[in-house]
């Protein structure tokens, strides 16, 4: 969980924070060092400082390299193309890959002059085009862990694209280790966001999945209504459920042999797969409170079989990088 310290009072409260926390807090530090300092001596998980906009940074980078080792800190150097240095600006004329990816090295070149390699990067940027191309290089120059992020992504349904094609890019190339989201929405939204992204991606073990169909001219339910319901019925289930909602008895039987539970529907009514076998047919109006019914029989299963130890059939993540959303 990331903490922003803008001020004194922020400060203060860190090491409370850091000692109640359930999960691991990062100080994001704005504007002063010794908030640096504060953070560091409060016991946080790490310090993420983003140099732009700290002042006099780079005079201080000896004893916060200091502090940081005898604490065991990791230090985040978070460059931003809203806030770069003003020489590498002039330099480039604008924020381009080259210079966010110039900026960060400088800055962890600081730090290794004193010894201090417990550092991760990120060299987020609004466009995820640029951003791309930042970390693609930075990857290619540096074996520090990276932390993706495209900063100041917009409102929900275009900053969760924007960061979604981001991160799909980069972390298929196996680049990245940590994400976040940003989004002009609650921070909940934002974790959402970034653990759905971990899930397509196969980085995170999928938990409900509903897979539904477009609908078409064959459509003979309103397939929309009945993936919504069935959703929204479904909703917190942890385990990792794969459920089919196809509006036809052409195509979609395929689909729901495929899932751990479907339904084809068709003629006013609903064929109910369970792990490719069809177990009953249902009339439309219970084709909901049935599919309901049935995945809490296979979540109750799953969650036997796993405390049994035996293979719950989801898919499993193996050999894969550990993502996080921080
Ligand atoms: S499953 Fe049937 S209704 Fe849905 S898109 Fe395919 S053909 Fe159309």
């Amino acid at each position: 969980m990331r903490v922003a310290c803008p001020t004194q009072d922020d400060a203060d409260a860190l090491s409370t924070i850091a000692r109640k926390s359930q999960i691991p807090v990062i100080a994001d530090i704005h504007f002063q060092p010794k908030y640096v300092f504060a953070a560091i001596e409060a016991g946080c998980a790490a310090v993420r400082v983003n140099p732009g906009n700290i002042k006099q940074f780079d005079d201080k980078v000896k004893e916060i390299a200091r502090a940081a080792k005898d604490h065991g800190t990791p230090i985040r150097i978070g460059v931003n193309a809203g806030s770069l240095d003003r020489r590498l600006l002039q330099k480039y004329g604008k924020a381009t890959p080259e210079a966010l990816v110039e900026s960060a090295l400088w800055e962890a070149s600081l730090f290794e002059e004193h010894d201090f390699r417990d550092i991760k990067i990120s060299v987020k940027h609004n466009d995820p085009v640029v951003m791309i191309e930042a970390y693609t290089q930075l990857a290619a120059q540096c074996d520090y862990p990276l932390h993706l992020g495209v900063t100041e992504a917009g409102p929900a349904f275009q900053g969760t694209i924007k960061s979604a094609v981001a991160f799909g890019a980069l972390l298929s190339q196996g680049i990245g280790d940590t994400i976040r989201v940003s989004l002009s929405a609650p921070p909940a939204e934002e974790v959402k966001v970034g653990l759905q992204i971990l899930e397509s991606l196969n980085l995170k073990q999928r938990r409900l999945e509903i897979v539904s169909c477009p609908s078409c001219g064959r459509a003979q339910v309103d397939v929309y209504k009945l993936a919504d319901e069935v959703t929204a019925g479904l909703e917190g289930m942890e385990v990792p459920l794969r459920v089919a909602v196809m509006g036809c008895v052409v195509n979609g039987p395929g689909e729901a042999r495929e899932a751990d539970l479907g339904v084809a529907s068709g003629n006013g009514k609903g064929q109910i797969f369970v792990k490719g076998e069809v177990i009953k047919t249902v009339p439309e109006s219970k084709i909901v409170e049935t599919l309901i019914e049935e995945a809490m029989k296979i979540a109750e299963q799953m969650e036997q079989d796993e405390q049994d130890g035996a293979a719950s059939g989801a898919p499993t993540v193996t050999g894969k990088p550990e993502v996080t959303v921080s």
